[in-house]
Order: C-alpha cells, then sequence, then structure tokens
C-alpha cells in the first residue's frame, strides 16, 4: 500500500521505501562486519519488526537465523504502558548465543531496554539492538542501540510494520498519523 493511496490519513511521509530500503543495506554491512566470527540470532519483536526483519534478514550475507518474541507496552492506544508482558517467547536456547533483537521503533525505550535484559538474564553472550526507527526526544530510559536506521521527530507514525489499530502495517513508507484518525 502507498501513501498516495491513504489520502488525508497522513500528514507527512518521513522516509519512503526506497530509502528505507537504502539505510537498511547500509545498516547490513555494518552488522556483517561485527559478527564477522559467527553470525547472531536475530530475535524480532512482533509484529512490528516483522518489515525490518523480512528486509534486514535477506539483505544479510551470512545465514541469518530468526526467532520470535511478542509482548505487549501499548494496546491499541497511541501511548507507552510502561507495562511489558511476554505474549510469545523465543523457540530457542539463547544460552552463550549472541543476540540480535530487531525492533522497528524505539519510543520511550521502556520495552527494549526490558527485553535486553531479560535476555542477558537467559545466558546469552551478547546482547545488541537494531531498530529502524528511534524518536531520541521521548526516552524515558537510557538504552544502548548498537544500529539505528533514522532518528525521527516525537510524532506517532505507521507503516514499514507499524499499525495504528492493526492498520497501516502495509503501508511501504513511513508516515505521520493525522489526529484525526485517532482523536
Ligand atoms: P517504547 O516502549 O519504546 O515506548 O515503545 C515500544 C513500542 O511501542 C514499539 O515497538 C511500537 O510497537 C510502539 N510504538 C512506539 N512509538 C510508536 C509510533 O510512533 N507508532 C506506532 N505505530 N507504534 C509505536
Ligand atoms: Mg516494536
Ligand atoms: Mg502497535
Amino acid at each position: 500500500m502507498d501513501a498516495k493511496q491513504l489520502g488525508d490519513d497522513l500528514t507527512v511521509v518521513l522516509h519512503t521505501e526506497a530509502e528505507l530500503n537504502s539505510r537498511l543495506a547500509e545498516m547490513a554491512r555494518e552488522i556483517e562486519a561485527d559478527y564477522r566470527d559467527e553470525p547472531p540470532l536475530l530475535v524480532g519483536v512482533l509484529k512490528g519488526a516483522v518489515m525490518v526483519m523480512a528486509d534486514l534478514a535477506r539483505e544479510l550475507r551470512f545465514h541469518a537465523q530468526m526467532d520470535w518474541m511478542a509482548v505487549s507496552s501499548y494496546g491499541a492506544g497511541t501511548k507507552s504502558s510502561g507495562v511489558v508482558k511476554i505474549l510469545k517467547d523465543l523457540d530457542s536456547d539463547i544460552t552463550d548465543r549472541d543476540v540480535l533483537i530487531v525492533e522497528d521503533i524505539i519510543d520511550s525505550g521502556l520495552t527494549l531496554s526490558w527485553l535486553k535484559e531479560n535476555l542477558e538474564s537467559r545466558g546469552a553472550k551478547s546482547v545488541r539492538i537494531c531498530t529502524m526507527l528511534r524518536k531520541p526526544e521521548a526516552l524515558k530510559v537510557e538504552v544502548d542501540v548498537a544500529y539505528v536506521g533514522f532518528d525521527i521527530p516525537v510524532e506517532f507514525v505507521v507503516g514499514y510494520g507499524l499499525d495504528y489499530a492493526e492498520n497501516y502495517r502495509n503501508l511501504r513508507d513511513v508516515a505521520v498519523l493525522a489526529p484525526h484518525v485517532y482523536s
């Protein structure tokens, strides 16, 4: 689905599909260089990270094993609750493994800082974070992020996996949702 098809649901396109793809290729080269000895296990956070995961994994020039977790932090609304609950856990044992968490967006950072600690406590050799988007001015906790696609302003965005009430995930671009849609 393209931004044009969505008419006045969106106020502005922040990053086009082409921009996302070329930035992702740069990030993949960095990741390949950093994990030259052993490829990490990619851990995607459902559902938002499906597009980043699919594109990143195919861009990487090593065997990219994937696993998934689902955690809740937002519900159907637009504000972080700060409460993190595991809805679906990993299938893999990550003891002594290098883990790379793949995320769509870091807003308050609450979800990711919790998740990173959770995976570290399982005995992973290393846990790093890769996110397509980050809102630096919305951070409530410090999170060490190894790979960031784009820093964006504090706006509610949709597309490239990001939803509002489960819609807009299949929008190719990342765009700001018009306030009239959710108010
Ligand atoms: P955090 O815990 O960092 O505040 O937010 C984590 C999750 O909230 C993200 O993985 C994402 O699912 C959701 N989220 C945060 N900001 C946005 C946004 O601008 N748009 C959408 N659609 N989801 C967001
Ligand atoms: Mg997410
Ligand atoms: Mg959501």
